[in-house]
């Protein structure tokens, strides 16, 4: 480690975050052709969590023309210390300044964290506009769920890849060793990428960019070999990715609708992942990550497969996003009895049906007996406020159900401790490519309103109660909706001071209100009702789902009507239609036990 960063290292706090060193990174090839830099806009424990990055940082590192290294947000000391020092941010490999790579790729996983990408380029030494940016800058990527909607970044990235990541990101790392091979010029080499599925370059790209499909997981790159970080991550375990999208249809869920169509891993697949994330990581936990892992056709003969080896190696195993309607607990490894997460979403069937939740109360209340019986005691559940045609009687439907579960705790608990049961909200944000992406977001006056009737009738029931901020809610809606007027937004908030707004103690809405005013955008051009008949600014891009299955579900919404899940029969969304063959291999393909 250079002297320079060593002594900065001293001055900041978990200096483990910037030391580089990881157990299992790889060999990072000084020779390569092209130096890729795989960045995260967020702190290192956090980035650490996410799978997305670690696929494709380990996938790149496979060949033998790309070094891939990696880049968090350092934290705000850090930041500082770096601008004081007139220091360049740097590689957490070989502690490369961020400007000196071919390609610098980022991960947006939330809204939130859009300022954050524009002090990581600004930090190291990259122009934040790409216009801007020389022939020696560096070309910026971003990818990651967010993307679905790139408008309010376009003048920071150069390339958006929207969609699975696997294929584009090795066709564009093919581009880039050409670029270098041949002396390619950066336009020539941005309208090359443009041609790659999936890839969105502005000012290059004509017409609707298609999002990337990968026809089959079984064939697609999965590392079993990743990083384990110097100090703990937020998520500290092995993720196994059984399978992607989601089957529901859950009306207010982007991913369920942005990853379709499902397509899973064979248990057998599964089980040769399973023992070598337990043998090359050392990790006391594996995770069966998916949207909806309790809907995996194969669970059982999946579990039955892996129990045993984690069994004899001590790893527990957990599932994640339980849905209550499908709980399998009797699943979850013995011996470590934790917190069971249900997420209703909505207090009464009435606005379960207008979301497509398709959850009763009875799912809950047995899935909960079920659960207490095995001597489980404390209860955690999610919950949306703000969700189209809501009143306060769906409201008080939440304090209904939390009566229930607790009579039901007293009738059927094995276990002696007290009921330990809380109730988190968030505020209901309407995404692109949901049925709900027209609808309006309730004002802020409104959301602490019926923050406060909640707090009212659930404090005699004597539950936790915990809710999201509103005003972060409002923002993540401007952002998420937003046009390339956002741009401007983003970039006076970061001049102002913005970063980590995902962070409660550094948002600062009255910041993000001045942006606005600065720009002269209005932000209820974004949070208010989206006209049906004008195209949507998001609209760019085009998932597969249409836009006529998309009104039909807002349609069916208002009826409270309900549309089954599509693994007991397709539903016509478009994925038929605009990608055949995946909708072959997987929708048409039944299941892979
Ligand atoms: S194509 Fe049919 S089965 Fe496949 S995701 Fe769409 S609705 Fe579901």
């Amino acid at each position: 480690m250079k002297p320079e960063i060593k002594d900065l290292l001293l001055k900041v706090d978990k200096p483990a975050r910037y030391c580089g060193g990881e157990f299992n990174t790889p060999i990072i090839k000084e020779n390569a052709d092209v130096k890729f830099l795989m960045c995260f806009p967020d702190v290192y424990e956090v980035a650490h969590s996410n799978l997305g990055i670690k696929i494709l940082y380990f996938m790149l590192n496979e060949r033998p023309d790309v070094a891939c290294e990696s880049c968090y947000m350092p934290w705000v000391d850090m930041a500082r210390e770096l601008k004081e020092r007139n220091m360049p941010l740097f590689s957490q490999e070989t502690q490369t300044p961020v400007s000196e790579f071919d390609a610098v790729g980022f991960s947006l996983q939330y809204e939130m964290s859009y300022t954050n990408v524009l002090a990581m380029l600004e930090l190291g030494g990259v122009p934040i506009l790409r216009t801007e940016r020389s022939e020696d800058s560096p070309i910026v990527i971003a990818g990651g769920p967010c993307v679905i909607n790139p408008m309010p970044l376009t003048d920071f990235i150069d390339v958006f890849s929207i969609g699975d990541g696997e294929e584009a990101i090795s066709r564009l790392a093919d581009v880039l060793a050409e670029k270098k091979k041949n002396g390619m010029s950066r336009a020539r080499t941005l309208e090359k990428i443009a041609e790659i599925d999936g890839m969105f370059v502005p000012g290059v790209s004509r017409g609707k960019v298609r999002r990337a499909v990968i026809d089959s997981l079984e064939t697609a790159f999965f590392p079993t070999k990743v990083q384990i970080p110097n100090i703990e991550a937020v998520f500290q375990r092995a993720v196994l990715e059984i399978f992607r999208g989601c089957t529901r249809g859950c009306r207010f869920c982007q991913a369920g609708m942005i990853y379709r169509p499902v397509r899973e891993r064979t248990p057998q697949t599964l089980k040769r992942y399973t023992e070598e994330l337990i043998d090359n990581n050392g990790f006391d936990e594996i995770t069966l990550s998916s949207l909806s892992t309790c809907d995996y056709p194969c669970l059982r003969e999946l579990l039955a497969e892996i129990k045993p080896i984690c069994d004899e190696r001590r790893v527990n195993i957990s599932l994640p996003s339980t849905r209550v309607d499908s709980f399998e607990a009797e699943f979850v490894a013995s011996g470590r009895l934790s917190s069971m997460t249900f997420a209703p979403e909505a207090g009464t069937q009435r606005l379960r049906d207008v979301i497509n939740k398709n959850v009763t109360e009875d799912d809950i209340l047995s899935s909960c007996r079920y659960a207490f019986e095995k001597g489980y005691h404390s209860v955690k559940l999610y919950f949306m406020i703000g969700l189209p045609t809501e009143t306060d009687e769906d409201l008080a439907g939440i304090a209904d159900i939390v009566k229930k579960i607790k009579y039901c705790y007293k009738k059927h608990a094995t276990s002696r401790k007290q009921l330990s049961l809380s109730v988190s909200t968030s505020t209901f944000v309407p995404k692109p490519f949901t049925p709900f992406q027209w609808e309006a977001q309730i004002s802020l006056e409104e959301i602490e309103r019926k923050q406060n009737y909640l707090k009212s009738i659930l404090r005699p029931l004597n539950i936790k109660y915990s809710y999201h901020d509103g005003k972060t809610s409002r923002i993540e809606t401007t952002l998420a909706r937003g046009d390339e007027r956002m741009n401007g937004v983003i970039r006076a908030a970061y001049e102002s001071g913005c970063i980590f707004d995902s962070w409660t103690e550094y948002f600062n809405y009255d910041k993000w209100t001045a942006a606005f005013e600065k720009c002269g955008v209005n932000g209820e051009d974004y949070c208010g009702e989206q006209s049906l008949e004008l195209p949507l600014a998001w609209e760019r891009v085009e998932t597969g789902i249409s836009r006529e299955f998309l009104l039909a579900e807002r349609e069916k919404s208002r009826k409270c009507e309900l549309t089954a899940d599509c693994r007991k029969g397709c539903n016509n969304c478009g994925i038929n239609r605009e990608y055949p063959s995946a909708f072959k291999k997987n929708c048409a393909g039944g299941g892979k036990c």
